[in-house]
């Protein structure tokens, strides 16, 4: 599936296929790197966490009140670190296998991954500047 993602530089709408391994998308008007918010799928998620930056995954449901907290700061952490990061949204109504999959309990849960592996794990919901550190000091060696 194709992501339509705008330029938080231009505000250029880009449509994004398939990134090559290691790279991130870039604006096709100005070259800023974009905002790279993915809607997962039980289908696609093998490939959706495989990026050259860490992954963010936010597994929510449209029920659930605070992930429609903790989604707009992901939002806000994907456009200000544009280029560094992926976030993939997981709605957990719609794919019930990965949350399975990584015993996920209780919405908002985020999980990171970094080249694919599972770096860390964050249950409920946190401010942005929690939210920053915990991306900032999982996984790191
Ligand atoms: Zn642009």
């Amino acid at each position: 599936m194709d992501d339509v993602l705008p330029c938080a530089a231009c505000g250029a709408n880009n449509r994004v296929k398939a990134v090559p391994p290691g790279q991130v998308p870039v604006c096709a008007r100005c070259g800023a790197s974009l905002p790279w918010l993915h809607a997962g799928t039980d289908a696609t998620f093998d490939g959706d966490i495989m990026a050259g930056v860490p992954v963010i995954v936010d597994f929510w449901a449209p029920w659930c009140g605070p992930c429609r907290v903790i989604g707009p700061v992901l939002e806000e952490i994907a456009r200000e670190r544009a280029g560094h990061v992926r976030v993939v949204k997981v709605n957990v109504d719609e794919n019930p296998q990965v949350p399975g999959r990584y015993q996920v309990q209780g919405i908002p849960t985020l999980l990171l991954f970094r080249n694919g592996q599972l770096a860390g794990r964050q249950v409920g919901a946190l401010p942005k500047a929690a939210l920053l550190a915990w991306l900032d000091r999982s996984g790191e060696p």
